[in-house]
């Protein structure tokens, strides 16, 4: 078993039986490509001058949790 393997074992046991190992890697994909599209997005905001998480532009926004007004 490799490494990766063995820790989706470990979490689909620690899921308590909701995941098999299979769904925890099919779990984790989405996440990493999900994560990968939101960090392209962010880069195509800031390329146009925007923020990506407040929609105001890099000038205005105020930076650390500017999205939460
Ligand atoms: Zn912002």
């Amino acid at each position: 078993m490799t490494e990766v393997e063995e820790r989706h074992t470990i979490l689909a046991e620690t899921s308590g039986g909701k995941y098999t190992p299979e769904e925890v890697r099919d779990l984790e994909m989405g996440l990493i490509a999900d994560a990968a599209a939101q960090e392209q997005e962010e880069e195509n905001a800031q390329a146009a001058g925007y923020c990506y998480h407040c929609g105001e532009k890099l000038d205005d926004c105020t930076g650390y949790k500017c999205w939460i007004r």
